[in-house]
């Protein structure tokens, strides 16, 4: 049985109130790798969360709370123990004059399953899943199969099984009750079930092994946040590195007890592009494409280099945004008048306290006004411009300027091949290769999620003024980073056209 990810892991206060018991996130994850339930069941797995989880998982509870809300008489079951809880849903449910659950416990075998909502329909009960997602997801399918397949062996049939999600078409001020939607997933849930009951006794097995079942590199271990201290932990240059390399051939490699890019045999059938990339690390030396050159003259000055940072948030910060609608916060702007000769910053920041889209907007148009190319790393950018043509039609004519100006860097960072690249070109494994003395290790804020979040909390007003002022500066700092670590990658990449030579 497939499983496409890990699951989320729940807090160790929430693994420890349910020890004796196999939860949700045990359950799918020993589908997903025996090693891995195996260690979340037996308390192996300490993981610090970071920032950008913790408010994902603060958004799923405020989420929560307001499904709770749409049933002003639902009764939450919150006794200290699963047996006691399981105890009380059962009572609940036999007694026609109670109509919502929240939290409904069940018990079957060693597996404990809570649902979010049950809710009585006509003489029977639906079962409801809340998620903090504006989309239906296979994880969405499997979270509700478990409950499903505990529910029914603890001798309880629903009716029907919904999952409540967020409606795009929400704004804020709208009635609670606009801000859901509902989806009949009874079909696919009860047929994931099914599938999930086949394995119900070996997952239990598992679980109880008093010591940890082998760990096996699959195809699994590339999607796996644990790989690089798991399977992968020693194991250098590794062949998930190489990139698009198919499912056939990965298993092919993984068969004949190739883990190391080093080890993949000459004859190997591999792409053009891919057989580069293993040959570069193999020899450890940096090879570049005849094509940067041209892409690098492209390039009209003064340029500027441009980064934004957004934000987004399941409930939305300002009217006329839907639940996860991302827009742009800050900006930063390097303007130099030659190769990584910088004549200027510039950046913009917007005041948390409210809407400042449209300020940002004509700030942008007015610094980057003039003619030179505008340097962006990745397509980000050209997202984002084009997203704010949508919100200000009357801006349309100049942002659509900005975009005809538009030049991006990673494309020529992928006319390099580098043997740190693995295969890889974003901004933070590229630059620690080409450009080792300009560094994000130190920075309070030092990668995209963590801004996202840092905003969000600024605008949801859950920081003092002290500390407020200290993640303005931490913001500002990140991003002004990005730029320069731009205006550093293209003197480097100038020098590698001109070593050629
Ligand atoms: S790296 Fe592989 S073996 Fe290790 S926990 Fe992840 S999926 Fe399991």
């Amino acid at each position: 049985m497939k499983l496409a990810k890990t699951y989320p892991y729940p807090s160790s206060a929430a693994i420890h109130s349910q020890m004796r018991y196999i939860s949700k996130n045990i359950f799918l994850n020993t589908i997903f790798c025996p090693a891995l339930g195996w260690r979340l069941k037996n308390e192996k797995i300490h993981e610090e969360l970071s920032p950008g989880t913790l408010f994902r998982m603060e958004q799923g509870k405020e989420i929560g709370k307001l499904a709770r809300e749409l049933h002003p008489d639902g009764i939450p079951i919150s006794e200290p123990d699963s047996v006691s809880s399981a105890r009380v849903t059962q009572e609940y449910l036999r007694n026609p004059k109670k109509r919502v659950l929240f939290e409904g416990t069940f018990l079957a075998d060693n597996y404990v399953a809570k649902a979010d909502i049950i809710l009585q329909h006509g003489k029977g009960w639906d079962l409801i899943e809340v998620k903090s997602s504006v989309k239906q997801s296979q994880e969405h399918i499997d979270d509700m199969a478990y409950t499903t397949l505990v529910a029914l062996k603890s001798g309880f049939r629903p009716s029907k099984i919904f999952l409540q999600i967020l409606d795009k078409n929400y704004r804020l001020g709208q009635p609670l009750k606009n801000l859901f939607t509902m989806v009949d997933c009874t079909t696919d849930v009860s047929e994931r079930a099914d599938e999930f009951s086949r394995v119900f006794g070996e997952v239990n097995r598992i679980a109880s092994l008093p010591d940890e079942p082998e760990v096996r590199l699959t195809l699994n271990c590339k999607q796996c946040e644990y790989f690089e201290r798991c399977a992968g932990e020693e194991i250098k240059e590794h062949i998930f590195h190489v990139p698009r390399l198919s499912q056939k051939n990965t298993e092919s490699l993984i068969a004949k007890g190739i883990v190391s890019i080093h080890d993949i045999p000459p004859n190997f059938p591999l792409t053009e592009l891919q057989k580069q990339m293993v040959e570069c690390i193999k020899c450890g030396t940096v090879s570049v494409d005849g094509a940067l050159r041209e892409k690098l003259e492209e390039i009209r000055w003064p340029a500027y280099y441009l980064d934004f940072e957004t934000t987004m948030t399941a409930i939305p910060l300002f009217a006329d945004l839907a639940p996860y609608d991302k827009f742009p916060t800050q900006y930063s702007i390097h303007i130099c008048d030659r190769c990584g000769h910088i004549l200027e910053h510039r950046d913009y920041l917007a005041d948390p306290s409210h809407d400042c889209r449209r300020e940002l907007t004509e700030r942008l148009i007015n610094d980057l006004s003039g003619k030179g190319s505008i340097i962006s790393y990745s397509s980000f950018e050209k997202t984002v411009i084009t997203g704010l043509c949508v919100t200000f039609p009357d801006l349309e004519e100049e942002l659509k300027g900005l975009l005809e100006r538009l030049v991006d860097l990673e494309k020529c960072v992928k006319c390099v091949q580098h043997p740190q690249f693995r295969g890889r070109t974003s901004i933070k494994i590229v630059l620690p290769a080409l450009v080792p003395d300009l560094s994000y290790d130190g920075y309070e804020i030092a990668d995209g999620d963590t801004a996202m979040v840092t905003y969000a909390l600024m605008a949801k007003g859950m920081m003092d003024a002290e500390e407020m002022e200290q993640k303005r500066i931490a913001l500002l700092r990140y991003c002004m980073l990005d730029t320069h670590a731009m205006v550093r990658l293209h003197e480097k990449l100038f020098e590698l056209v001109n070593d050629q030579c």
